[in-house]
């Protein structure tokens, strides 16, 4: 067994919160160029001008991209060999949360009860996916979520009938009906397969992979491909505008499911999508 101190996983998850609300990662912001560099709007292409000056901006003053700073959500591989020693693990990714978002100057986004939506001042809980792997390691990837494009985010129950053009139907329908209410342009996690809360998350993992990254099942890199030509038809454009760049990429991830379904989710996120990660 290896040990693993608490305090090395509040220290990465305190920087990485401050990290990835201020440094666009490197596959966003190249497409956000190439798109600037291909929109057929004017005014499309000044705001792709204004979302890359701001993402220059944010890295050089160290200051949040957006101000929704978001909900962080946290997917953490542990190793079986692993033994977190000096505290809770869910105790320490939570206290690495708070002081990111204190010591940094994140916005506090999150109330305690969705009911009676007292603020918690610390931007705590966070909300973790824990999976237990082979080896001695901990892998954590952090991206903190906005809900301008959350809110438009869907899960459908399709039945296997309606096949691969009811999935591919499906997602343009919620990319059409979330139009410029995600701060387009956009970045679409799609998960397909597992059962109702498994393509949730799916959908949100998909938002992890580097959008310059195809699936490495063909067929579904393929339909990556055709979804994002589809998308980017749709005329929204940036901020709901109007032009050819409504989508930077479309991310999908599958999973086994049930004879008698065809679980889907679409987990929208907008050009300020974030991530960091580390392995300890
Ligand atoms: S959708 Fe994205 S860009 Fe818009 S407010 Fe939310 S985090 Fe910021």
């Amino acid at each position: 067994m290896r040990d693993i101190n608490v305090n090395e996983i509040i220290d990465k998850i305190e920087k990485m919160c401050i990290s990835a609300n201020c440094n666009l990662n490197d596959d966003i912001y190249g497409r956000l160029r190439e798109c600037a560099g291909c929109e057929k709007s004017a005014v499309g292409k000044d705001i792709l001008e204004q979302c890359i000056k701001n993402a220059d901006l944010a890295k050089e003053k160290q200051k949040p991209i957006c101000q929704d700073t978001g909900m962080a959500v946290i997917f953490m591989e542990v190793g079986q060999e692993v033994h977190i020693v000096g505290g809770s693990l869910t105790d320490a990714v939570n206290e690495g949360v708070r002081r990111g978002y204190i010591n940094g100057y994140l916005r506090k986004s999150i109330v305690s009860d969705p009911l009676l939506r007292v603020n918690t001042k610390d931007n705590t809980p966070a909300v973790i996916h824990y999976d237990i792997v082979e080896g001695d390691k901990i892998k954590i990837d952090l991206a903190p979520k906005g809900f301008g494009s959350e809110n438009m985010s869907k899960v459908y129950m399709l039945k296997p009938s309606d096949g691969i053009e009811g999935v591919k139907n499906a997602v343009i329908d919620c990319i059409e009906k979330a139009g410029p209410n995600p701060c387009p342009p956009m970045v679409v996690g799609v998960g397909i397969g597992g059962n109702f809360e498994l393509c949730a998350k799916l959908a949100k993992k998909a938002l992890l992979r580097p959008i310059n990254e195809s699936s490495k099942t063909e067929y579904i890199a393929d339909m990556e491909k055709e979804l994002l030509e589809r998308a980017n038809n749709l005329g929204i454009g940036p901020q709901g505008l109007g032009g050819n760049t409504t989508v930077l990429g479309i991310n999908i991830e599958t999973y086994a499911t049930h004879i008698a379904g065809l679980p889907l989710a679409v987990n929208i996120s907008c050009h300020v999508t974030r991530h960091a990660s580390c392995i300890i």
